[in-house]
């Protein structure tokens, strides 16, 4: 299928995240707002959908362009029927050697078992408080803190670890109980990674002022329990590491908003419905699907995606700032996957 491609930033392409659906069980305030995403709210048909034999011939086609770690994202993942049979597939492609899901986790008891022998690798749960309250305030009233730990529990039975913890900080919303929720993934060896609330989509009505800088949240954290910064695992690792001064564990940020990482940025997106987007923010991606319905080959499909990622440009994050038409349309988080 060729080599290896980078864009105009010089930065290869290494890591696909797929959205599987764009359905969810919640309706967290910042990615699918209740009064937006309600009862007549018209979901993807099936048919408009990749299945899962068309998703893996994308990844095949990518894998031959340097392609190496998978994650399956949404809308929530596991809403998907059967999601294992994908992770066999993609299993089963040579040059994949990671296969991650992200997950709010409450379906976790029934479908973590399958997912593992299908050859899942790694596992990570979102939990944005440990306070029953505000975890149902931000998941729009849709699941009990509970149910979530009883999806980390599973994960943990089925082997896998360390889990990774996401957690959005959202001041006034959950930011009191940041701490709490830091010695608790500490106590059960669970990984936490803070993300800063990003303005993705346009429905969610970001503000700046409701971002708590990452800084901030090492600081507050620290002042408990005192941290050290650690060295990243790999290049392009988005989290900023630090480790507990008494060795029990570590804690990330994700600071995609105060300190962005664009140049290390070797990811692409994969919509449900086959359209690739470069960069989180982009305003408009490229459909597959057609494409691959009409019966080309894979040479074809190739040249599409190359020509997408050589002449791929993206920074928003770094150049956020700057911008001035932060009301552009932008593509919303559930559907590009987060
Ligand atoms: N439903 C799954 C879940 O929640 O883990 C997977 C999809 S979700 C879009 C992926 C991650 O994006 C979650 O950890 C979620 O908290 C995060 N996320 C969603 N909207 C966000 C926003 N506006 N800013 C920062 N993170 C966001
Ligand atoms: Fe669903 Fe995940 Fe978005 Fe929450 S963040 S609404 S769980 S897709
Ligand atoms: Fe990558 Fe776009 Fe995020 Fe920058 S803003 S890190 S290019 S997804």
């Amino acid at each position: 299928m060729g080599p290896n491609i980078t864009d105009t930033l010089h930065r290869p392409l290494r890591d696909l995240r797929i959205s599987v659906t764009d359905r969810c069980n919640f309706r967290c305030r910042y990615c699918m707002p209740a009064e937006i995403y309600g009862e007549h709210y018209r979901f993807m048909p099936k048919a408009e959908m990749l299945s899962f034999e068309e998703i893996a011939r994308l990844v095949r086609i990518m894998a031959g362009f340097g392609v190496e770690k998978i994650r399956l994202t949404g809308g929530e993942p596991l809403v998907r029927q059967q999601l294992e049979k994908l992770v066999e597939q993609i299993a089963a492609i040579d040059g994949i050697d990671d296969i991650a899901i992200t997950t709010n986790g409450v379906l976790l008891p029934q479908k973590i078992q399958a997912l593992k022998d299908a050859g899942l690798k790694r596992v990570t749960i979102s939990l944005d408080s440990l306070d029953n309250d505000v975890f149902r305030r931000m998941n729009g009233e849709r699941a009990d803190v509970q149910q979530v730990l009883d999806g980390i529990a599973a994960a943990q039975q089925a082997g896998f670890a360390p889990i990774k913890i996401n957690s959005v900080a959202q001041r006034g919303v959950n930011d009191h109980t940041l701490v709490d929720l830091a010695r608790y993934c500490r106590d059960n060896g669970l990984i936490l990674r803070f993300i800063e609330y990003m303005d993705v989509g346009t429905l969610n009505g970001w503000k700046l002022d409701q971002v708590v800088p990452a800084r901030e949240i090492i600081e507050r954290i620290g002042a408990e329990i005192p941290l050290e910064p650690i060295e990243p695992n790999y290049r392009g690792e988005v989290a900023s590491r630090y480790r507990y001064a008494d060795g029990s564990g570590e804690i990330g940020v994700i600071a995609s908003v105060t300190q962005p990482f664009c140049g290390t940025c070797t990811r692409l997106r994969l919509t449900p419905e086959g359209n690739i987007y470069t960069c989180l923010f982009a305003v408009q991606g490229t459909e597959l699907r057609d494409l691959l319905r009409s019966g080309a080959p894979d040479e074809a499909i190739a040249d599409r995606i190359r020509g997408v990622w050589q002449a791929r440009a993206d920074r928003y994050s770094e150049i956020r700032s700057s911008l001035t038409d932060l009301e552009r349309p932008k593509v919303e988080m559930y559907h590009i996957g987060g």
